[in-house]
């Protein structure tokens, strides 16, 4: 018998959708371990929170788009010494801006966390369910990558990847009894979309057919279905958890 935690890694894990599900895989009886890039504090206090009650928590500084330190932080300190459970590759950031005006590197560093992170990530994973022979893959997708949206085309263009490389994965994984689904979350309150103008706030909101905003829990809730016993005949689908609206 193993000795080896049975580990949920969340991407992202600080703040947001990341801290919601982080929280809701340790109830769920996880090990979690979640990663930051930039408020170490924040991490801090979710692993606190958790432990506090009564659960397992590390929280790690993993760039998921510094592919060099994903392969080491697999090699290092997940391989041979975790069961990889559950990954939810939830990591994502925003640069916004109109096409015709949008910045090289605004373009280029939206795409480099949001898709190449989430693929880097998922590829080291990948590795180890498919030598465990089995795993559950969520990716945090968008309505947007679904919709489109303007004034988000490269959030958009990695979102809808991340759809395409859901159902990829899905198939070339499922002979290893690894399911890999995404979920694509609505409009979240979030320190993401806390920065949107009071005015877009309330044209967003009366176009929402259930009337308010999505809450992390929310998104948090359907991850873990997608990793629960329940779920296991579901691969390379999206759910779509955004209170009717389709933009
Ligand atoms: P958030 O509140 O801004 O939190 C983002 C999280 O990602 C933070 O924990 C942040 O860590 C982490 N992060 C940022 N860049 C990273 C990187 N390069 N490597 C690793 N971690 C990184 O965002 P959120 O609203 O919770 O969004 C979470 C996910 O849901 C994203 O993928 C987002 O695109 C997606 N989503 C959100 C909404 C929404 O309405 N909020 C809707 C659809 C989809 P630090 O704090 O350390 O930087």
């Amino acid at each position: 018998m193993s000795e080896m935690p049975s580990v949920a890694l969340v991407t992202g894990g600080s703040r947001g959708i990341g801290k919601a599900v982080a929280l809701r895989l340790a109830r769920d009886g996880y090990e979690v371990w979640l990663t930051y890039v930039s408020k170490p504090e924040e991490a801090a206090k979710v692993c606190a929170e958790i432990e506090s009650a009564g659960g397992k928590a590390q929280a790690f500084r993993l760039d998921s788009s510094d592919r060099e330190a994903v392969a080491a932080f697999f090699k290092e300190t997940v391989k041979d010494k975790a069961t990889l459970s559950v990954l939810v590759n939830n990591a994502g950031i925003t640069k916004d801006g109109l096409m015709i005006r949008m910045k090289d590197e605004d373009w280029d560093r939206v795409i480099s966390v949001n898709l190449t992170g989430a693929f880097t990530v998922l590829r080291e994973a990948a590795k180890i369910m498919a030598k465990q022979r089995g795993g559950r893959i969520v990716n945090i997708s968008s309505v947007v990558g679904q919709a489109g949206n303007a004034g988000q085309a490269n959030y958009v263009a990695a979102k809808a990847g991340l759809i395409g490389l859901t159902k990829t994965a899905a198939l070339e994984l499922a002979g290893r009894g690894v399911t890999v689904n995404a979920v694509a979350p609505g409009f979240i309150a979030t320190d993401m979309t806390a920065g949107l103008p009071e005015a877009v706030m309330v044209a967003y909101t009366e176009k929402i057919p259930l009337g308010r905003l999505g809450a992390a829990e929310d998104i948090a809730a359907a991850v873990a279905f997608l990793a629960s016993p329940g779920a296991g005949y579901i691969t390379g689908q999206v759910l779509a958890v955004n209170g009717g609206m389709y933009m």
